[in-house]
C-alpha cells in the first residue's frame, strides 16, 4: 500500500506488515480510493493480503482481506459501522469493481484495477463535489453528507457537530484592495484551516466567503476546533501590494444531539440554523469570535 501512516487518531487507512511474496505491477494494483476528509482523493494500494481500517486506540475495526483477485471486507465491531454502496456490512462482504465503501465517517471507492475508468470517474467526480479555485468542498456535497450524517447520528448515538464561519467585513478588502486580493485572502483562509482538521472532517464553501466544517466530534471538541481555526485565521499574514490586510472570521458552532426548544434537532437544516443562528450572534458580539450553546 502507498501509505501506511496513520491519518489521525479516529479512522485511520493501513496496511498490515503482512506482504505478498512477489510484486506486483503498482497500475495494475487495486485501489482504494479516499473520497473524504483531509486525505480526500488519496490512493491506497492494495498489495497487501490484510488493509486494516479504522483503528481506533490501536483496536482494528475494519479489515480488508485481499487474496488474489478478491476483496473481502469485514466488520469487528466498529462503533460506526462499515457500509458497501449504503448497504450495512452485518459481518463480511465481498467488494466488486467501483464499489463504495464507507467506514465511519471516511467513502473509499474499491477499483480493481487502475484503469482509464478510474482516472475519468475520480475527475468527474471531483469536478462535482469540489471548489477548483479554493481546493474545498462545494456546499452540495457538504449538505449532502449532513443529511446522511445526521440520520446515522438518530440511528446509531454518534456524534456529529457543524461549525460555520464567515469572513469578517470582507466587502471592505474587495473595495479597498479589488476582488484579486480578495481571492488570495480566501485562498489563505482555507490553507490556514485545512492542517487543523482531522481525515473525517469535511471542509466546504457554504457560499461566497461562508465556509462549513462537519465533524463527528462531540460539541466541547468542535467548539474547540473552531477556536483553533478562528486563532489560525487571526494569525494569517497576507500582504498585498505593500498594504498588510487583516483577516479574521466569526464562527457558530452547533451539534446534531442538542435539544432546541426542549425537543431534539428534527434534521440537518435545523443543526444549520442553529450554527447559523449562533455564528450572527458572533457578528453581533463584535465578529472574530466563536459562539456554541
Ligand atoms: P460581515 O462581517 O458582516 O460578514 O461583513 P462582510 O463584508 O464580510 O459581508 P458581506 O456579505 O457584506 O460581503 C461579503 C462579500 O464577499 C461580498 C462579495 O463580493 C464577497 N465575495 C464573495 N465571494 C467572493 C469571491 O469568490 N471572491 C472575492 N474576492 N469576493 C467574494
Ligand atoms: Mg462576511
Ligand atoms: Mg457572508
Amino acid at each position: 500500500m502507498a501509505d501506511d501512516k496513520p491519518n489521525d487518531d479516529k479512522t485511520v487507512v493501513a496496511s498490515s506488515t503482512q506482504s505478498l511474496t512477489g510484486s506486483q505491477n503498482r497500475s495494475a494494483s487495486p485501489v482504494l480510493l479516499q473520497y473524504d476528509g483531509g486525505a480526500a482523493g488519496k490512493r491506497f494500494m492494495l498489495q497487501n493480503p490484510v488493509v486494516l481500517l479504522g483503528r481506533r486506540a490501536d483496536k482494528v475495526q475494519v479489515w480488508i482481506d485481499f487474496m488474489g483477485s478478491k476483496a473481502v471486507v469485514t466488520d469487528l465491531g466498529s462503533l460506526n459501522h462499515t457500509f458497501v454502496n449504503d448497504v450495512r456490512v452485518m459481518q463480511s462482504a465481498e467488494l466488486a469493481h467501483g464499489d463504495m465503501l464507507r467506514v465511519g465517517n471516511v467513502r473509499l471507492r474499491y477499483f480493481t484495477h487502475g484503469s482509464a475508468d478510474q482516472l475519468l470517474f475520480d475527475r468527474i467526480y471531483r469536478m462535482a463535489v469540489q471548489d477548483r479555485m479554493l481546493d474545498v468542498f462545494r456546499r452540495e456535497y457538504a449538505m449532502e453528507r449532513l443529511e446522511e450524517e445526521f440520520r446515522h447520528v438518530r440511528t446509531s448515538q454518534t456524534e456529529l457537530s457543524f461549525i460555520m464561519l464567515d469572513l469578517d467585513r470582507f466587502k471592505a478588502v474587495n473595495d479597498t484592495y479589488g476582488h484579486d486580493a480578495g481571492d488570495i485572502v480566501l485562498k489563505d483562509v482555507c490553507a490556514a484551516i485545512k492542517p487543523l482538521l482531522g481525515s473525517a472532517d469535511t471542509l466546504a464553501r457554504f457560499g461566497g466567503e461562508e465556509f462549513c466544517v462537519l465533524t463527528s466530534s462531540p460539541l466541547h471538541d468542535a467548539v474547540a476546533l473552531a477556536e483553533r481555526i478562528r486563532r489560525a485565521v487571526e494569525l494569517i499574514s497576507i500582504e498585498y501590494e505593500g498594504h498588510a490586510i487583516p483577516v479574521t472570521v466569526s464562527l457558530g458552532v452547533a451539534n446534531a444531539n442538542e435539544k432546541s426548544g426542549g425537543e431534539l434537532l428534527a434534521n440537518a437544516q435545523e443543526l444549520i440554523r442553529l450554527a447559523d443562528s449562533r455564528l450572527y450572534q458572533s457578528k453581533q458580539g463584535g465578529r472574530n469570535r466563536v459562539t456554541a450553546a
